[in-house]
Parts: C-alpha cells; structure tokens; sequence
C-alpha cells in the first residue's frame, strides 16, 4: 500500500467544519469571530512513551488524549486536529485499530483532523497538532495563581504510573485491581468539560503529565510565590491508599513516588481564590468529576509537602521532581 492509499483508507475522512481538509497542501479553517485559537503540539515515541507491544487501539485514543488534555487545560473548546505519523510498516490491522482509537475519541469531542504527515520510519513515532478555540482572554493560563488561593486537582492522582508499576512487574496487583487501573494509563480521559467549567473560576491551571510534584512549580514559575500541599488529602485509588497506609515501607514509598511524581494521569491541577470554593463544588457535581483541595499558595517561594497533623513529609519519602526527560542535562 502506498502513503496515499493508507492515507485516504485510514485517514481522510469527509469535511466538516473546516473550509478545507485532507489532500491538499494545508488546511484551511476560520476562527470563530471574538475566539483565539489555542494551538499544541505532543509526541508520542516508541521506547519512551508506550511498549512496542502497546494495543494499538489505545495507542491511537492516547496520542489524541494527551493533546486534548492540554485544550482542557487551557479551557479551550477542541476543534482540529493534524497528526504526522512514522511507521516501520504499513499493517493493515494496526493501523485499522489505531485510527478507530483515534476517530472515537475525536468523535467525542467533535475534532476534525483536518492534515498530518506519514512517513516510515524505524519505530512507532506520532506527533499531534491540536487547535482548540477560547473566547478572546478568557483561556486558562499558568500565570495567574496568588497568594491565598486554593489548589485544587480533578480525579485520581498517581493511578497511571501505578498501572506503569503493574505492568512493568507483573504480579504486583490481582488481575481485578490491574483491569480498574490500567485505563488511566491507557486510554486516559481529558477533562474537557471541566476546563469549560472553570474559565471564570480558575486563576491558574495545568494539566498534570509529568506528575504533581514536577507539574505544580510550572505555575509557580509563571504566577510567582510558593505552595503548600498535603500529601494526605491527594485523591487516590484505593490500590494506591492500600499502600500508603499499610505498613510495608518499600510499598509506600512506592505509592508516595506514584502519588507525587507519577506522570500520565492527564488530570487538572488549578488554583482559585477560596470565594470559589462553593462554585467549584457544585460543578464538580454538575460534571460528575471529583475535585479535591489540596492546598494552598503562599507568598513565599517553596514547595511544601505536609501531612494531615501538619508536619512536613520527611525528605527520603520526597521525590525529587516530576519525570523530566533532560534532569541528567545540567
Ligand atoms: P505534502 O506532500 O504536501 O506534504 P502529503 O503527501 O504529505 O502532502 O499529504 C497529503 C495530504 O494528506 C495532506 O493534505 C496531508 O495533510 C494529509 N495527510 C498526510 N498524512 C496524514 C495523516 N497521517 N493524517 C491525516 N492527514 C494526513
Ligand atoms: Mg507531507
């Protein structure tokens, strides 16, 4: 099969909201009057971010889910899509399972891929252009946190890199525990409704993909001061409490580098000044997602990590940061 035919066998599908899509040079497409376009960009590589072996479904809903969950983390409605792809082979199969992934999870949120790029290539490499629009200054930026604001997070915390765990020794958690976790590492959900939700509440927002303790600092850089976090009130899942409150201390230390550092999990972590408290709560309700407090943000610069009694988490439970691909780059 040659790259056009793969393309228009696997790829192109009948246009619809953009002006021009699929088989010419580029797309064409409008901006809704008074909107700004809200435009990102995530790879997915073979090796780093998924086995060979991956289910090619849920690699297909992946690739579109992490870049969804940046426009839910900008509060910006998704809209188009392109993704370049390089593979080794054209597999029919493969290739049938990945784009049925990707097409019902664009589908969801109403994305239309309007362009890419295929090209062969060793291994498995995808890279997805996502636009999502957002009423002219009302996109959820990083830079907005203060002093006295409340933290915030949406959903489960560390269930991915659990899951990452369960998968990488297996015989760590029951058959039962492994099929309630591995969809948060797998087939993640954006959290597109709640990004919507929060346009006029939050001061500052991220979605958590290099895990909570690496991710927090990007809007403490961006807003200025610090924060305070307990690590007791963190939502979890109950594989992931299990260890951090039994009393085996490889496990909980585990559970602790899942909790704070894990990646993957692709929720909101957002700040809001506590007038909101009563807002957030019911479109928690609204939207049917958990949100948790977790803390605070302080004047003075730091990350703190506490327990429920207050104390600070002693320092060997503490991960050093969040997964960063260039920490061994100084
Ligand atoms: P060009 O030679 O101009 O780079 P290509 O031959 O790479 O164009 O692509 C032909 C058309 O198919 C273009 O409209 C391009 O956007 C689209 N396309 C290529 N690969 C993909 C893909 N994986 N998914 C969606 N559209 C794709
Ligand atoms: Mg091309």
């Amino acid at each position: 099969m040659d790259e056009f035919s793969l393309i228009n066998r696997f790829f192109k599908q009948a246009v619809r909201e953009a002006d021009l899509g699929v088989g010419d040079d580029a797309a064409l497409i409008r901006v809704t009057e008074g909107h700004q376009l809200a435009i990102s960009t995530d790879m997915l590589l073979e090796g780093r971010h998924f086995f060979s072996d991956v289910d090619p479904y849920t690699l297909g809903h992946k690739v579109l889910a992490v870049n969804l969950s940046d426009m839910a983390a900008m509060g910006a409605r998704p809209r188009f899509a392109t993704l370049a792809i390089g593979l080794p082979k054209a597999d029919i199969a493969w290739l049938k399972a990945f784009s049925l992934g990707f097409f019902e999870l664009a589908e969801r949120y109403n994305v239309e891929l309007i362009g890419g790029d295929t090209t062969r290539s060793a291994e498995h490499t995808f890279s997805v252009t996502i636009m999502g629009e957002v009423p002219h200054g009302q996109a959820l930026r990083r830079d907005g946190a203060k002093a006295g604001d409340n933290i915030w997070v949406s959903g489960h915390i560390g269930t991915a890199a659990l899951a990452l765990l369960g998968l990488k020794r297996p015989g760590s958690f029951s058959d039962e525990i492994m099929e309630s976790i591995r969809s948060a590492l797998e087939t993640p959900i954006p959290q597109i409704e709640l990004g919507l939700g929060l346009r006029s509440l939050a001061s500052a927002c991220m979605d958590i993909s290099d895990g909570l303790i690496g991710d927090l600092p990007h809007i403490l850089q961006a807003s200025g001061g610090g924060a305070v976090i307990c690590w007791e009130m963190i939502p979890c899942h109950s594989a992931l409490k299990a260890w951090l409150d039994g009393d085996k201390e490889a496990s909980k230390r585990h559970a602790l580098q899942a909790l704070l550092a894990g990646g993957d999990d692709y929720q909101l972590l957002f700040t809001a000044p506590p007038e909101c408290d009563e807002q957030i709560r019911s479109l928690s309700e609204t939207l049917g997602v958990t949100l948790t407090f977790i803390g605070k943000i302080r004047a003075a610069p730091g990350v703190f990590v506490i327990s429920n009694d207050g104390s600070l988490l002693e320092p060997h439970y503490l991960p050093n940061s969040g997964f960063n691909h260039f920490a061994d780059i100084k």
